[in-house]
């Protein structure tokens, strides 16, 4: 295989915008095939986006867009079921530490701010192409659509999320997305009595649930819940849950939630969370996965989004390097693999830690500002990544 100058890359949410700016600097020219007709910038909620992931951000000209579109995020305040304040982190040295501070953002304006930065930068995206099959036999990958149309390149990344077509087309075999037991909700509502949160999120251990909250800067109040659920909600048709249901499994917590729940005026979506089991491998021939397509993790750990962005300007570098796309690919996996899958389990293992025994909740109390400090330390691993653009070609 030659050096490539031509990706296909397959799906635009998060990571194939930034992939496809990304490959440009390294001399290859990307298109973006979104299996949506149009832009769902009404789909989601909302997103926290974390210090490494908004320098990739930097280093490839997209970050103003995402700041415009968000606001800070100036830490993160835990609270008990009784309500009372057992710890916090301030995230108010991030700009000493990374140049840069945590932003929340919904997901429909961040990936309007991706796409829209992208498409400025000389990307093109064709939306309405559900990649249904691939062809990696020729000099070329052939992808070939839902809607009877083809498209070659010289190589084919899949972006294309959790339920990856591409994943399940090149590694037929690999293991399937598993369910993680919880499942999360969340919204936006008016409610003119909640005190202010100071730019902190507000994170409640319930008796049966997890719920965070944060005040906007327009006075809105974002919200989301995680709750525990053995089996795996139907997925069609899509479950929603309505205000009352809401405040059903939320009785007896601390005020701010029942108002901020009873202010829910639509029902809203309720999203099992899965996350991706380690794959045999990323990538195949003329093919490779990245994003959740590869390593899909659950939120807990606010890092999803920013391993795709990670994963794009590492595999932009490893193409740019190598003699051949193959060589290329495997670099890209030697590098990302281990922190990418530590990540994975630490999310999991932050997500089974909301839910304590009586014990286990006694202990979280007394001791959260000791596990927040020494958090703090490998927080600071996870922030602290860096890949800049130097001359022609990514540094490190
Ligand atoms: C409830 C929840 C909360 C989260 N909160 C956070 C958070 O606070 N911070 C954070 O960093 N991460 C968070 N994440 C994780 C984050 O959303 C993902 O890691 C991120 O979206 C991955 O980006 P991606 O581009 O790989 O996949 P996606 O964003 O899922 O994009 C995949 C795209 O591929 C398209 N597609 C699918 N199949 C095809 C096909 N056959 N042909 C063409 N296109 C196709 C889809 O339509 C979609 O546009 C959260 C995830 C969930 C579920």
């Amino acid at each position: 295989m030659n050096r490539p100058r031509r990706a296909l890359i397959v799906g635009c949410g998060i990571a194939a915008p930034v992939l496809a700016v990304a490959l440009r600097r390294v001399g290859i020219a990307a298109t973006i095939a979104e299996a949506d007709p149009q832009p769902r910038d009404d789909a989601g909620v909302f997103l926290a986006l974390a210090p490494n992931g908004l320098n990739v951000l930097k280093t490839l000209g997209m970050l103003e867009p995402v700041h415009g579109a968000g606001f800070p995020l100036a830490g993160m305040a835990f609270f008990n079921e009784r309500g009372r304040r057992i710890g916090s982190i301030d995230f108010g040295d991030q700009q000493r530490l990374y140049g840069v501070e945590s932003v929340v953002i919904r997901r429909g304006d961040l990936l309007r701010a991706l796409r829209q930065s992208a498409v400025r930068q000389g990307v093109t995206i064709e939306f309405g192409r559900t990649l249904i099959d691939l062809d990696d036999a020729g000099a070329q990958v052939t992808a070939h659509f839902a809607d009877g149309s083809q498209a070659q390149a010289d190589l084919l990344i899949g972006c294309d999320g959790i339920r990856s077509r591409t994943r399940r087309l090149v590694f037929p075999e690999a293991p399937v997305p598993a369910y993680t037991g919880l499942v999360g909700r969340g919204g936006f509502v008016r409610a003119t009595d909640i005190p202010p949160t100071g730019g902190f999120m507000h994170m409640t251990y319930g008796r049966q649930t997890f719920f965070g909250h944060i005040t906007a800067p327009d006075g809105t109040i974002w919200w989301f819940d995680t709750v525990a659920q053995a089996q795996v909600p139907d997925r069609r048709p899509a479950r929603t849950v309505d205000s009352r249901a809401l405040l059903d499994a939320h009785r007896g917590e601390p005020a701010p939630i029942s108002t901020i729940l009873s202010a829910v005026s639509q029902p809203v979506d309720h999203i099992p969370i899965f996350d991706m089991p380690s794959l045999p491998a990323w990538h195949r021939g003329r093919v490779c996965l990245l994003g959740d397509a590869a390593h899909a993790t659950s939120p807990h750990a606010g890092q999803g989004a920013s391993m795709a962005m990670e994963d794009s300007v590492v595999l932009a570098s490893c193409l740019g390097r190598a003699d051949d796309t193959s060589a290329g690919f495997a670099s890209y996996e030697g590098r990302r693999r281990e922190r990418v899958e530590y990540l994975v389990r630490e999310a999991r293992r932050n997500g089974a830690q909301k839910f304590p025994g009586p014990v286990g909740k006694a202990v979280r109390d007394l001791l959260m500002p000791l596990f927040l400090r020494l958090g703090a330390r490998a927080l600071r691993a996870t922030y602290g990544w860096r890949m800049d653009f130097e001359g022609d070609a990514w540094a490190g």
